[in-house]
């Protein structure tokens, strides 16, 4: 080992990260698999509207994940809508269709666009489609 490759290896010595340890670039994580597209598309699978109330969202639309992630769901389009603010945190991590239907403002066709642009919600609430 040079003196050059010593003070190299010193320097980096304390570094955690034993991949910067060795001077090589560290692989950044992947926040989400979810591309600008697919989002732009849910926007408009809802018109643009709060998918939980259909209201004008403004600027304040929110990312909402039908199954929380706090109960395992996933950073997937699947699982993504867009709420306003409000039914966001209404919502927080309640399971999406008994939150819903015990909305006061609750009306079918806000659960049936729902199941248009989800269709697998019927199997996560087996209880609540007979
Ligand atoms: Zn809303």
């Amino acid at each position: 080992m040079t003196e050059a490759e010593l003070a190299a290896y010193e320097a980096g010595k304390n570094q955690k990260n034993p991949r910067r340890r060795l001077g090589k670039e560290v692989p950044r994580m992947k926040a989400s698999r979810v591309t600008k597209e697919q989002l732009e598309d849910r926007y408009e699978d809802f018109d643009g509207l709060c998918a939980y109330c259909r209201r004008e969202m403004g600027i304040n639309s929110e990312i909402d994940h039908i199954i929380p992630m706090a109960k395992g769901g996933l950073d997937i389009i699947e699982n993504l809508v867009y709420a306003c603010s409000s039914c966001n945190q209404s919502k927080n991590s309640h399971d999406l269709i008994p939150w819903l239907r015990s909305r006061p403002n609750y009306e079918e066709k806000l659960e049936l666009k729902l199941l248009s642009v989800f269709p697998y919600l019927p199997l996560l609430f087996l209880d609540y489609y007979e």
